[in-house]
């Protein structure tokens, strides 16, 4: 039974009156209508001027459930001398619990409870420690008393505010109109699935209260706990679950949450010793708690619309939830432990060094890390990584994880469908048919046939297959400074790799078209599309001069490795029509620019208003899973049907597919698309008065949420700035927000959040580098 289905009793001040006077003989001089969930609650004063509460309960709560209540009261009362519970006062008959009728005549249950005089922890501005530390203490008391404590009712097997059945809220989550904050908790409902559900069994089990918020917990001026009132969600249940939810309250309205939990530990283990189990449990069940609260309340504005009281807290737990999320798990049971004195679980450098020398021993030192120090990751939470040392990052560089790290949809459509099939495209099943058809609805005709690979390389290594299948030649055309992969193939078509200083340069069949800078090259201003684009003249007649033809050009709609790099107005248009005119294709690799990442358009290729022939796509496809694809017209891939098989094992297994679906789900959604182009305004805006501000930031460029801010050390002569540019990124790394460097010399700082990153997300960055810079140029 939700009790959040019942009819909510509604009586008037004066049956309550005659009511109390009849049954309980108490002459009632004043009524107060207190509002509830589901109930009926009256603060009601006699003429003795003694106060009581007075509870009307809907009468599908079972008499049992009220009973059981009424006894752990009578029990923690009896023992915690320390602290008011609101013991129940008999009928004249001596019944505990009475029964009350409606005009309508319906029945209900009614209890009278004796008032406890205090003020409720929520008339706190901001509680201090020491009152949490104290609500611990008689948190602890009171589970320690309930321990032998034992009731049938007490098995309630649905209740949804039990931790237990966290995810019964879970179905509400669609009505959560803001989907940062439907993100959020949904990915705190992942976690209880992944993190608790699993090991509920083993939990510590007794009769709580699990209700102990700010409504229910009464402090005097001396900051002591006074009472603990509202026993209507005690139940059976695992005893951390109390603590839980206290622990929940206490971090709504701070920034100091974790503190305030650590305290509440330390008072509560002081009573009644916690596992390390629970205390690694503790994170994962504030969040559930807060989730859970945000989906109820959403279910509720829409059954209950004016029900004050069950959206009390909705705006502080909103805020909480984007709290928490920033909080990283290791660090917060870290602090828990601390505060029970029991050993640190954080690695040390020390450790962090090991991981370091044995990485060498088993990988290329090719395979270099970012930063100078590694980062040690252990988890990603939408845009937060958090590391194992327990340090949480913002980041504002991985463009992979697109949607953020472990969207809660994506993670769970990969989850199901690992349970359910994964085979290769050689068999028919649904998924692959269905993404083909989602992916290429998002595409202009006539780019309606895929082949679904592995990694963006793979992408274009297939792509150049197919131009060549397709045109009979070999010769490739590329924007200079390109970077498109890691394949023989790839690279021999990336200047940025091979084309420079002590490098092998390019082959023969791999001609370079300068980039079309605006910023550093020699074309400004209206016409430069045009005018770079007619350096791909002079190459196709080179290329003819030598007797052969152009199979393809290949390029980015924004130059990405390169330097962030935005192609003026035209550009793609006149190069795709001079590479047409010679018989070649277009391919628009979109690797790193597609799926919504510049805000305008799914497709950069969109923004230069070109329909390439070939698309090829990768990196945040999936969200992080590995999958590529490589979109084509079906003339172009019926050419490639020329006698040799292509297959590719893994390309478009089920689970790709699904992780794909995801993707273009949430692009939907999340409304991706308006989130990026509002971000990206706004961070042009503070990134150009930074620019302003400071002579070394020479340019800030790009599209959507693909910045990139180059620094020099001269603005004159635009001198690159490779050295600052490292320190800011180390420095930024310092103060949690993850960057990286980028261009030809390095000295760009490349910005490339996941797209689900907020509006505080972007100030706290501008104003971070703003405070890095000041500090360099000082120096
Ligand atoms: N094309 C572009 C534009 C890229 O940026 C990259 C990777 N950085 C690739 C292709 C290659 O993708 P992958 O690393 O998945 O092979």
């Amino acid at each position: 039974m939700l009790s959040a289905e019942n009819l909510q009793p509604v009586f008037s001040s004066d049956t309550i009156s005659a009511c109390i006077q009849s049954v309980y003989g108490k002459q009632v001089v004043s009524v107060q209508n207190l509002g509830s969930y589901f109930d009926q609650n009256f603060l009601i004063v006699d003429q003795l001027n003694e106060k009581f509460i007075f509870k009307i309960h809907d009468i599908t709560e079972r008499r049992e459930v009220l009973d059981m209540q009424n006894q752990a009261i009578a029990r923690v009362a009896s023992r915690i001398v320390s602290v008011d519970f609101p013991l129940v006062q008999a009928t004249i008959d001596g019944s505990e619990i009475g029964e009350i009728q409606d005009s309508s005549g319906r029945n209900y249950w009614m209890r009278l409870l004796h008032y406890i005089d205090g003020e409720l922890l929520a008339d706190r501005a901001t509680p201090c420690r020491s009152i949490y530390t104290e609500l611990g203490i008689t948190l602890g008391k009171m589970d320690l008393e309930l321990q032998s404590f034992n009731h049938i009712a007490a098995y309630r097997p649905d209740t949804a505010w039990d931790l237990k059945n966290a995810l019964l809220a879970k179905k509400h989550l669609p009505l959560i109109g803001n989907p940062e904050i439907r993100r959020i908790a949904d990915y705190y409902f992942m976690l209880f699935e992944s993190e608790v559900q699993p090991i509920l069994g083993d939990l510590r089990k007794s009769v709580v209260h699990q209700d102990a918020h700010r409504y229910s917990v009464l402090v005097n001026s001396n900051d002591r706990v006074t009472g603990i009132i509202d026993f209507g969600d005690t139940v059976h249940t695992a005893t951390i679950f109390n603590l839980s939810v206290a622990a929940y309250d206490a971090i709504l309205d701070r920034t100091d949450g974790l503190d305030m939990v650590a305290a509440l530990v330390k008072g509560y283990h002081s009573e009644y010793p916690l596992t390390g189990q629970e205390i690694s449990l503790m994170y994962f069940l504030i969040g559930a708690r807060l989730a859970v609260y945000t989906a109820m309340a959403a279910h509720f504005r829409v059954t209950q619309p004016d029900n004050v009281h069950a959206q009390l807290k909705s705006k502080s737990v909103s805020a909480a939830l984007k709290y928490w999320i920033s909080v990283n798990p290791a660090r917060a049971e870290d602090t828990l432990r601390r505060a029970c004195t029991m050993p640190s679980i954080l690695p040390t450098e020390t450790d962090l060094n090991n991981k370091i020398t044995k990485r060498e021993e088993h990988f290329p030192t090719s395979l270099y890390t970012h930063y100078e120090r590694p980062l040690y990751l252990e988890r990603g939470a939408l845009q937060y990584l958090h590391d194992a040392m327990g340090h949480t990052y913002l980041d504002c560089v991985n463009n992979v994880c697109q949607w953020g790290h472990c969207h809660p949809t994506i993670a769970r459509a990969i989850q199901h469908q690992v349970t359910k099939l994964n085979t290769n495209s050689r068999y028919i099943y649904d998924v692959m048919a269905e993404y083909a058809d989602r992916l290429t609805a998002t595409m202009p005709d006539p780019l309606s046939v895929c082949f679904f690979v592995n990694s963006g390389s793979e992408a274009n290594d297939l792509a150049l297959r197919l131009a060549h299948a397709y045109t009979g030649q070999r010769d490739v055309i590329v924007v200079d400074k390109a970077y498109h992969g890691n394949s023989d193939r790839c690279t021999e078509i990336s200047p940025h790799r091979i084309d420079r200083p002590g490098k092998p340069g390019l082959p023969a069949h791999v001609h370079k078209i300068m980039v079309p800078d605006a910023f550093r090259g020699p074309y400004k201003g209206a016409d430069a599309g045009k005018k770079y684009a007619a350096d791909v003249v002079n190459v196709l007649e080179n290329i003819t001069n030598e007797k052969r033809g152009v199979s393809a050009f290949i390029a980015e709609s924004l130059v990405g490795t390169g330097g962030q790099i935005v192609l003026p107005g035209g550009y793609l248009e006149q190069v795709y029509k001079h590479i047409r005119n010679s018989g070649g294709v277009c391919v628009a690799d979109e690797v790193q620019m597609g799926f919504g990442r510049i805000g305008t358009h799914i497709w950069c290729f969109e923004s230069q208003n070109v329909i390439p022939d070939i698309v090829t796509m990768g990196k945040p496809i999936a969200n992080g899973h590995p999958m590529a694809a490589v979109v084509t017209t079906p003339e172009i891939a019926a050419a490639f049907n020329n006698g040799v098989s292509y297959f590719n094992t893994f390309g478009g297994n089920p689970v790709s597919c699904v992780a794909g679906l995801a993707v273009l789900d949430i692009l939907d959604s999340e409304n991706i698309l308006a989130n990026v182009s509002a971000l990206s305004e706004k961070l042009f805006l503070r990134l150009r008065e930074l620019q302003d501000k400071y002579d070394c930031i020479a340019d800030v460029r790009g599209l959507g949420l693909y910045v990139g801010v180059e620094l020099v050390t001269d603005a004159a002569l635009l001198t690159p700035a490779p050295r600052l540019a490292k320190q800011v990124v180390e420095q930024l790394k310092g103060m949690g927000i993850l960057l990286n460097t980028n261009g030809y010399d390095n000295n760009i700082i490349k910005i490339k959040p996941p797209l689900i990153i907020g509006c505080q997300d972007i100030d706290r960055l501008v104003d971070s580098l703003d405070e890095v810079l000041a500090s360099l140029i000082l120096e």
